[in-house]
Parts: structure tokens; C-alpha cells; sequence
């Protein structure tokens, strides 16, 4: 068992920043007239600023999760959560953060820009997590571990009891980013997050929900890590027209629900059709929105598909995805035109 201490991870500065103090923060109750915050009187509603902590957008999403807006983070996006945890809990230049490899690219990229090195930990052959493995590479200064399950590009879940292993033996924080858990199987962590006070589960509304341009992440910990992460987050995160438009999709869960069940159906077929192609190798299984293809001229194939005006992701660089491309599930007659074409593709 872990001896978990977040006091002893969160950063000093961070531990005794005093906070920015909006007028929305310092008056949070029911008022006829506010003339507290600059703001135009003019050109409703844009024209106030946002509740700073999403109160009645978070209750809406705590209903649907079955948690509290308590346990509940939103941020621009999962990005602007990425790089708030690595904020809040490493010093540059001293403390590192391990994760699995092949994964999202974002880890790093927000790593590199705080300057905290970033331990790269392969997984097997079969894409599965190696939780001895990862647990090796953490030290006295390791904060984070990311793990992303369903993971991007692989598009498998990881073993249930190999991601527990890690929450169980880490005594630092682990960020479980389950960006792709509506296409999944399994039920993801959330019902879990009680028994864990060291993890954070990352979930977005940009993948099943359908809504990538409103910027909206998610991020659910136990109310202390959630608490960090308000506290150094810019006041205003969320804007108004992202709020509205994300309570109104919240009260249509069956619109979202009838998109995944079909983009599942669709990723069957997708699956069936690309195994009839010559060119395509391999199709791996498959938990979220897209496909991961090992083809046989990888670079070629892409350029190929770009002529014919559609658009795929080459993860051929990629370490363990050698070969491969990654295809987005999209709608009966999109991925047709794809099928199509490979089969049209000459050597
Ligand atoms: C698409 C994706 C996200 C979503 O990021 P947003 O900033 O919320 O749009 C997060 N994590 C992974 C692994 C993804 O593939």
C-alpha cells in the first residue's frame, strides 16, 4: 500500500499562493444591481463575466457521473487540466513524471513547457500495461504517472487490475485520461474515485458528447486535489457560451447516447470492411472512436488518401506503431468513401 501525503506533493509556491479575488468570488449571492465588476450593462447575457467555479453546469455533470461538483474540475479543454496537475504538484527542473508510451502527445508537450522531465515507460507488445515495469521508472521525485485508458493511438483499454496495481503502489498521484470511456466497454474508474484519494480521472466532452469546439475537459479527484487545481486556475476558464451550450447538451444524454451507439455499430462495419483490403495488415481491437491500421506502405498510403482529399492519422513514427495509421470512425457514407479508396490503391 501507498502512504499517500498530498500536502507533502503540492508544490510551496502553490501550497501559499494567495489566489486572484474576482468581484464574482467576493459576492456570490442573488442581487438586483451589480455594479461590482466593470462590466458593460449592455449586450446580455455575454456581457457579465462567468460564475468562476461552474456551479450550476458542475451539479448538472455531478447528476450524470453520480458524484459531487465538489469532486469535479472544468477546464479549457483536458489540455488546460494536463497542464494545471503538472503545475500544481512539479518543480521544474527537479521532479519528474512517468507514463506509459505509446500515449497522447499532450503529457509531454505540457512537460517540456514546465521543464519537468517526463519518463517514458513502454507498453507490451500487446499494447497492455506493464504496472511493475512503470512503478520501476517513479523515484522520491516522481508526482505524476499518466496512464490513458482507453488509450490514444493504441485504442485498447488497459487490464482493470494492471491500472489498480498502480494506484495501489504509487505513492504519488496517478491521472487516469479517460478521454474515450463512452465507446469503451468497461465502466472506467469514476465509481472507484472514493477509495482513491491519489487519483484523477481525466474525461472531456470533446470526443462522445461531439462538442471538441467548445473546449470543455473534465477532471474528477478527491475535493482536495480539486480544490489545488481551482486555486491556480485562470478565474474566468469557462466562458459563457461554453457553459450554455454544454447544459443544454447535458439535458439530451439520449442524443449523446444514440451518437455512440451509432459510431459503435459504424466502427464494426469500418472494422469488417478494412479487414477485406489487401493493403490493411492488421486491425487492432478496438475500445474507443477510431481504428488503429497496420498497412503495408504506411507514408505512401497516407499521401494517397490526402490526393483523394481524406484525412487519416499517420502514427507510423510512433514508438510500437510501426506501419501503422489511425482512422477516426466516422459516418457510414465517410468511411465508404475511405474503404473505397484503399481498395482503389495501387502499389
Ligand atoms: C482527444 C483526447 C483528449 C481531449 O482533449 P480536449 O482538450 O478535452 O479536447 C484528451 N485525452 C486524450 C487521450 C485524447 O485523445
Amino acid at each position: 500500500m501507498n502512504m499517500f501525503d498530498l500536502n507533502r506533493l503540492i508544490r510551496n509556491n502553490i501550497k501559499s499562493l494567495t489566489p486572484y479575488s474576482s468581484a464574482r468570488d467576493e459576492f456570490k449571492g442573488d442581487a438586483a444591481v451589480f455594479l461590482d465588476a466593470n462590466e458593460n450593462p449592455f449586450n446580455e447575457p455575454v456581457n457579465r463575466y462567468p460564475d468562476p467555479l461552474q456551479i450550476k453546469l458542475k451539479h448538472q455533470i455531478a447528476n450524470i457521473k453520480n458524484t459531487t461538483p465538489e469532486n469535479i474540475f472544468l477546464g479549457n479543454g483536458s489540455d488546460e487540466a494536463i497542464d494545471l496537475v503538472i503545475r500544481a504538484f512539479c518543480e521544474p527542473g527537479k521532479h519528474n513524471i512517468v507514463a506509459i508510451d505509446p500515449t497522447y502527445g499532450m503529457y509531454k508537450v505540457c512537460a517540456d513547457i514546465n521543464n519537468v522531465e517526463y519518463r517514458k515507460v513502454p507498453l507490451t507488445s500487446e499494447f497492455e500495461i506493464n504496472p511493475e515495469a512503470l512503478l520501476e521508472q517513479t523515484d522520491e521525485n516522481t508526482r505524476l504517472v499518466f496512464v490513458c485508458s482507453p488509450n490514444n493511438p493504441t485504442s485498447n483499454s488497459f487490464r482493470p487490475d494492471n491500472i489498480q496495481k498502480v494506484i495501489k503502489s504509487f505513492d504519488g498521484i496517478v491521472v487516469l485520461d479517460e478521454a474515450y470511456i463512452d465507446f469503451s466497454s468497461g465502466k472506467g474508474f469514476l465509481p472507484l474515485l472514493p477509495e482513491y484519494p491519489n487519483l484523477i480521472i481525466f474525461q472531456t466532452f470533446s470526443k462522445a458528447w461531439g462538442m471538441a469546439g467548445i473546449r470543455l475537459g473534465m477532471a474528477f479527484a478527491d475535493e482536495k486535489i480539486i480544490s489545488i487545481l481551482n486555486k491556480i486556475k485562470y478565474p474566468y476558464n469557462i466562458n459563457v457560451l461554453t457553459m450554455a451550450t454544454a447544459m443544454k447538451s447535458l439535458q439530451n444524454i439520449r442524443r449523446k447516447e444514440r451518437w455512440v451507439a451509432e459510431i459503435l455499430y459504424q466502427r464494426s462495419v469500418l472494422r469488417e470492411e478494412l479487414e477485406k483490403v489487401p493493403v490493411v495488415l492488421k486491425v487492432f481491437p478496438s475500445d474507443a472512436n477510431f481504428l488503429l491500421i497496420k498497412v503495408t506502405q504506411p507514408r505512401e498510403i497516407y499521401n494517397y488518401l490526402v490526393d483523394n482529399k481524406i484525412v487519416v492519422r499517420d502514427r507510423s513514427k510512433v514508438s510500437l506503431c510501426e506501419g501503422c495509421l489511425r482512422v477516426t470512425v466516422g459516418t457510414a457514407n465517410e468511411n465508404n468513401r475511405l474503404i473505397k479508396a484503399l481498395l482503389k490503391y495501387k502499389e
